[in-house]
């Protein structure tokens, strides 16, 4: 997976992955205009990355449009 140019975490700035933004839309807000990495989304949640990835590979599995790749 690579980076999006240009999209950065509104938290630690790293920059991030589609999944990465897929996942901030789902989990947070569809509209959301900042996003989050996989870290900073685990921080915000209480939860571990890990426990992010599972989200996003239900999500994917799910059909979820979002994750089209
Ligand atoms: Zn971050």
């Amino acid at each position: 997976m690579s980076a999006v140019p240009g999209a950065c975490c509104a938290v630690c700035g790293r920059e991030l992955t589609k999944d990465e933004i897929a996942v901030t839309r789902k989990l947070i807000n569809r509209g959301a205009k900042r996003f989050c990495c996989i870290d900073c989304l685990a921080d915000y949640f209480e939860v571990r990355p890990d426990d992010i990835r599972e989200r996003i590979a239900y999500f994917r599995s799910a059909g979820c449009v979002l994750f089209d790749e």
